[in-house]
């Protein structure tokens, strides 16, 4: 099972936020993870295929994605915005980074010039301060300010002690198996008043896969379809109690 941690840099532009995230990625590879990353383009007019290109045409032909095969490269284009979760179902690295994505569950590293711009940011999913103002203190309130040239090393120190498996995003009236939502359950991990263990999605006798990707599903829904299943099998000749079921279901 793919393990897969995530990390985002948030702060406005020219805080430093592209060369903290270089800086870290580098550390990361010279420490051998797999690293990928997310950086989220905030202008509404982005898009990468320009209007007459051979994989635009294909997309306004109704293609979704496209892909364009390089020697070099290979671009999968989707013709939407996608979720964050979508996004991630083509990694499979160990770190992936996110530059500009403020809201999730995951831990953050705020980059900024002053203490205003970090007040912007500040909630308890953050983790240390970096960017510019990293030349000024090396501290603010209880979180660590570190520079992310000079000091990589403890930069990433605190980055492996402090990130951890991708937390899930569902809504409290979805799940709230572990007593708090998602969103609070990830805060406690990242001040120490919880672990990742706590969240107990994947203490489960039943795993859904689509596409060989395994899909999380809440609770309710784990126990829904163990017992239709279980109420299935167990009437068939060759069922054994307490052997484990394998259910494929084509397209
Ligand atoms: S058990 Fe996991 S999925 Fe459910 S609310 Fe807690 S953190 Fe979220």
């Amino acid at each position: 099972m793919i393990i897969i941690k995530l990390l985002s840099v948030c702060g406005v532009s020219s805080t430093g936020k592209t060369t903290t995230i270089e800086n870290i990625i580098k550390e990361l590879k010279k420490r051998r993870y797999t690293v990928g990353s997310v950086k989220e383009i905030h202008f509404e007019g982005f898009n990468i295929d320009d209007k007459g290109t051979n994989t635009y045409r294909h997309s306004k032909a109704g293609a979704n994605p496209v892909t364009a095969r390089g020697y070099k490269e290979t671009d999968i284009l989707y013709n939407s915005r996608l979720n964050l979760e979508k996004i991630l179902y083509h990694y499979t690295q160990e770190f992936v980074l996110l530059e500009g994505i403020e809201k999730g569950n995951f831990p953050k590293i705020i980059t900024a010039n002053n203490t205003d711009e970090i007040e912007e940011r500040l909630d308890d999913t953050v983790i240390a301060i970096s960017g510019k103002i990293s030349n000024k203190i090396d501290k603010y309130k209880d979180l660590p300010v570190i520079n992310s040239i000079k000091e990589v090393d403890k930069l990433v120190d605190l980055i492996e002690d402090k990130c951890f498996e991708k937390m899930p995003d569902f809504p409290e009236e979805c799940c709230s198996a572990c007593g708090f939502s998602c969103e609070e359950l990830t805060k406690m991990i990242i001040k120490g008043k919880a672990k990742r263990e706590d969240c107990i999605i994947n203490e489960t006798n039943i795993k859904l896969f689509i596409n060989n990707k395994e899909i999380e599903i809440v609770p309710f829904v784990q126990k829904l379809l163990y017992n239709s299943v279980l109420g299935v099998v167990s009437e068939l000749d060759g069922y054994k109690e307490g052997k484990s079921i394998k259910v494929e279901v084509g397209s």
